[in-house]
């Protein structure tokens, strides 16, 4: 059912944040279909689970402001990235770029994926300037530490993080 350009936008989304959502945004402007692959098997070590993950960004997609849910399809995934997006036929990867911090790894990985699949290119989006700092990773410090999480992620996000720290 393969119809205009699909792309895929792999990460972790543990959990999804305002930085995820705005390079999501950016790629509809791309991309007619945009499959969002969440990694189950993943070496950060997240703390919700794949279908914990892959249920918010659902939600998030859904409740999200402008966003068209109808383009997009969240799938998880425990196979090589380019794997996957070759059994789902994606013309393109999109990764999003913060700063300087994730240059060096996005370098190695487009230059890597590039050669298991040269048909397939790597697109890099940056986040607007207010969510250019925002890694799921310091949204969870924060959290632990009781601080305020609501400038980075959306009230359900912040929700489900909170309970979920109760159980760590
Ligand atoms: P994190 O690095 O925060 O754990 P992910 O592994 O889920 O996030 O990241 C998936 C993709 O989204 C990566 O390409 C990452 O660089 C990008 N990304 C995450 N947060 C942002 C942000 N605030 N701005 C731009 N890109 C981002």
């Amino acid at each position: 059912m393969k119809k205009g350009l699909c792309g895929i936008y792999p990460g972790t989304f543990d959990p999804i944040t305002h930085g995820h959502v705005d390079i999501i945004r950016r790629s509809l402007k791309i991309v007619d279909h945009l499959i969002i692959g969440v990694a189950s098997n993943d070496r950060k070590g997240p703390i919700f689970s794949s279908e914990e993950r892959v249920a918010l960004v659902k939600e998030e997609v859904q409740l999200a402001d402008n966003l068209d849910a109808s383009r997009i399809e969240v799938k998880d995934f425990g196979i090589l990235l380019m794997h996957f997006a070759e059994q789902n036929n994606a013309d393109i990867l999109i990764r999003g770029l913060r700063a300087f911090t994730d240059f060096d790894y996005e370098f190695q990985m487009a230059g890597m994926n590039a050669r298991l699949n040269t048909s397939i290119e790597t697109v890099f989006l940056m986040a607007s300037e207010q969510y250019q700092f925002i890694s799921s990773r310091f949204v969870k410090e924060v959290c632990l530490l009781k601080g305020d999480i609501s400038k980075f992620v959306s009230p359900h996000v912040q929700k489900e993080l909170i309970q979920k720290m109760k159980t760590l």
